[in-house]
């Protein structure tokens, strides 16, 4: 796999540079955009030299039992070199495995009902650890996709603090694929400021220039970086 790490390395040089051109031609600072690698269906051999050759920190993992053993492995390698990297959840989380999810990931970006607000919290009690976390904004009402519908987010949002204590950083949408992100990425925005959420994680290897126009602070890429994942 080490072709594919070379190769992916080459590519976040690229895609660096072109965010920071985008961000600046969007009038905003560089500083403020957060890259989250995307490296799910990716081994650890592809991935460890973007940490070790490339200096990319934030990861993207949308399995939760994937991210375990792989992210074992890629932190005590992190670690031994004295590097630390923070991993963002991407995919959707079963109640179950919350307690799993905040012993992994550094952020999680897809609270996105009630039960998992409460096993989120209650993982968090246990564990003593404190992932941030981002909620999903379903803004296409995609019947099979997970997030919350735009009309019921001021209420859960509400919900997640008054409720369950949990203070929400961010939202985070995944647009129709067949439809332009813009409105999607634009109402997650709106959705955001009224409710004093500073964070939007928008925008993926195809649309990630628009997202930055429109006030993403996180875009996740995956296939721009690591290339084409195989169909599963
Ligand atoms: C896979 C995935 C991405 C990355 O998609 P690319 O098109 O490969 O950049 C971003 N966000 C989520 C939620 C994903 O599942």
């Amino acid at each position: 796999m080490e072709i594919v790490g070379d190769t992916a390395v080459m590519r976040l040089d690229a895609l660096r540079e072109a965010l920071a051109r985008r961000a600046r031609d969007c009038g905003r600072d560089p500083e403020h955009i957060t890259l989250v690698a995307v490296s799910k269906t990716f081994d650890a051999e592809a991935v460890w030299p973007t940490l070790r050759d490339a200096g990319q920190r934030v990861f993207g993992e949308n399995r939760v039992q994937e991210a375990m053993v792989k992210w074992a492995d890629l932190r005590a390698r992190a670690a031994d070199r004295g590097q630390s990297v923070e991993l963002h959840l991407i995919g959707p989380l079963q109640s179950n495995k919350a307690r799993e999810a905040v012993e992994t990931f550094d952020v999680i970006e897809t609270v996105d009902r009630e039960k998992i607000a409460a096993a989120l919290a209650e993982a968090m009690a246990k564990t003593g650890r404190k992932p941030r976390l981002f909620v999903e904004i379903n803004t296409g009402a995609e019947p099979q996709k997970a997030g919350v519908l735009p009309q019921e987010a001021d209420a859960f949002l509400r919900r997640c603090r008054e409720t369950h204590g949990l203070a929400i950083e961010g939202l985070m949408c995944i647009p129709p694929a067949d439809e332009l992100a813009s409105p999607h990425f634009a109402l997650t925005a709106e959705i955001a400021r009224r409710n004093g959420i500073a964070g939007l994680s928008m925008g993926m290897s195809g649309d990630w220039p628009l997202a930055v126009q429109l006030g993403a602070t996180h875009i996740r890429v995956g296939s721009a970086i690591f290339g084409t994942r195989p169909k599963g």
